[in-house]
């Protein structure tokens, strides 16, 4: 009798750790990896008028002809825009 009751109880803790490492191993990627995008504020990009590196969240968002565009300064984005209304 006390045999058969140990191997339930092994059957049970084995039934147990299967069904928790299964769950583990088939969860899904959390929340957090999949919020991690390419886009971020803290993002290093190129003034496309003087070329230089700048945080994209210290320049200045324009849109010209429905894109945006980043630039370094309000200077930047003005000339940008008068020289391509010249051409
Ligand atoms: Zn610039």
């Amino acid at each position: 009798m006390g045999r058969i009751f140990v191997y339930a109880v092994i059957v049970w803790i084995a039934y147990f750790l299967v069904k928790k490492v299964g769950k583990a191993l088939f969860a899904p990627s959390s929340p957090r990896d999949q919020a991690r995008g390419p886009a971020s504020d803290a993002e290093l990009i190129r003034d496309p008028l003087c070329g230089a590196y700048f945080l994209k969240q210290k320049g200045v968002k324009g849109v010209v002809e429905g894109q945006v565009i980043h630039f370094c300064s309000e200077q930047c984005y003005d000339k940008y825009l008068k020289s391509r209304s010249h051409n």
